[in-house]
C-alpha cells in the first residue's frame, strides 16, 4: 500500500491526512492555524504531520495544499491574502529537511481539482473546473487530464474576470471582477449597503432569504446571476465538460427552492 502525507493550510484551520493511493484517509489531524510569524505555522504544521505518522510503514511523499500566490516549481508561498504573516516561505524545502521525503506545494483550488478529478466527481471527465467560492472565488482547472496552472501558477482566477465595467472596487485593484459581485464577501458587503446594518454577513442573507425576506432573496438572485455569467464565460472558453461547484453554506443554501442561487446561475449559463 502506497501511504502518503497529506496537509491543508487553511487561514483559521488547518489539517493532516494520512491517506492512500485510492484516496482513503486513515489518519486525520486538525486545528487553528497558529495567526503569529510564519515560523510558529510552519512548526505546526510539521506537529499535525508526526501526529498522522504511522510508527511503521513507508510513506512516499508529501502533499500540501495551501492558498496562493505560491510557486509550485519551488514550494515556496508567497502572500496569500489569509496568511497575513508568511512572505516567501520556502515551505517545500523545510517540509523536506523534516520528513526526508518528496514534497509538493500546490494551490488549494488545483490541488481540490486534482482531488476531485482523480477520486471524487470529476473522475473519468478529461477536461473540468472546480469551483471555490468563500471569501473569495477561484478555479482549479484540469484540461486533457492534466492540471492546467499558468504560466505564474496563477490559471483559473475567475474570481478576478471582468464582469461589470467600473462596477465595485476589488482587492486586485481593478473594478466590477467577479469576486466583488458573488462572493461572500460581496454577498455580505451589499447586505450591509441595502439593508444599513454594519453586522451582516453573508451567513445572514442567507437566513434571511431562506425566511422569504424579499430584499436578502434579490441580494442571492444578483449574485447568482453574476456567478452565471461568470460560468458561462469560463464553460464557452475552454469547452469544459464539467463544472463542479461545491454549496458552502456561507455563502448559498443547498435547497433550491429555498435559496435560487444555484438554479438562476445555471439558467444564466445555459446548464439549467
Ligand atoms: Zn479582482
Amino acid at each position: 500500500m502506497t501511504l502518503i502525507l497529506g496537509l491543508d493550510i487553511g487561514g483559521t484551520k488547518s489539517a493532516a491526512v494520512l491517506g492512500d493511493e485510492t484516496g482513503r484517509v486513515l489518519a486525520r489531524e486538525s486545528g487553528p492555524t497558529p495567526q503569529g510569524a510564519w515560523p510558529e505555522a510552519v512548526a505546526f504544521m510539521v506537529e499535525l504531520l508526526h501526529a498522522v505518522r504511522p510508527p511503521t510503514g513507508e510513506i512516499q511523499a508529501v502533499g500540501v495544499s495551501c492558498g496562493g500566490p505560491l510557486d509550485s516549481k519551488t514550494g515556496t508561498v508567497h502572500t496569500p491574502p489569509n496568511l497575513p504573516h508568511w512572505n516567501n516561505v520556502p515551505l517545500r524545502d523545510l517540509l523536506q529537511a523534516e520528513f526526508g521525503l518528496p514534497v509538493w506545494v500546490e494551490n488549494d483550488a488545483n490541488a481540490t481539482a486534482l482531488a476531485e478529478h482523480q477520486w471524487g466527481a470529476g473522475q473519468g471527465t478529461h477536461n473540468m473546473a472546480f469551483l471555490t467560492m468563500g471569501t473569495g472565488i477561484g478555479a482549479g482547472l484540469i484540461l486533457n487530464n492534466e492540471l492546467y496552472r499558468g504560466r505564474r501558477d496563477l490559471a483559473g482566477e475567475v474570481g478576478h474576470t471582468t464582469i461589470v465595467p467600473n462596477g465595485p472596487p476589488c482587492l486586485c485593484g481593478r473594478r466590477g471582477c467577479l469576486e466583488t459581485l458573488s462572493s461572500g464577501t460581496a454577498i455580505g458587503r451589499i447586505a450591509r449597503e441595502r439593508y444599513g446594518d454594519n453586522a451582516l454577513t453573508a451567513h445572514d442573507v442567507c437566513d434571511r432569504a431562506r425566511l422569504q425576506d424579499p430584499l436578502a432573496q434579490s441580494i442571492i438572485a444578483d449574485a447568482a446571476f453574476y456567478m452565471g455569467i461568470g460560468l458561462a464565460n469560463l464553460l464557452q472558453t475552454l469547452n469544459l465538460s464539467w463544472a463542479h461547484w461545491p454549496c458552502r453554506r456561507a455563502t448559498c443554501c443547498s435547497t433550491p427552492s429555498v435559496n435560487p442561487r444555484r438554479r438562476i446561475a445555471g439558467r444564466a449559463c445555459g446548464m439549467a
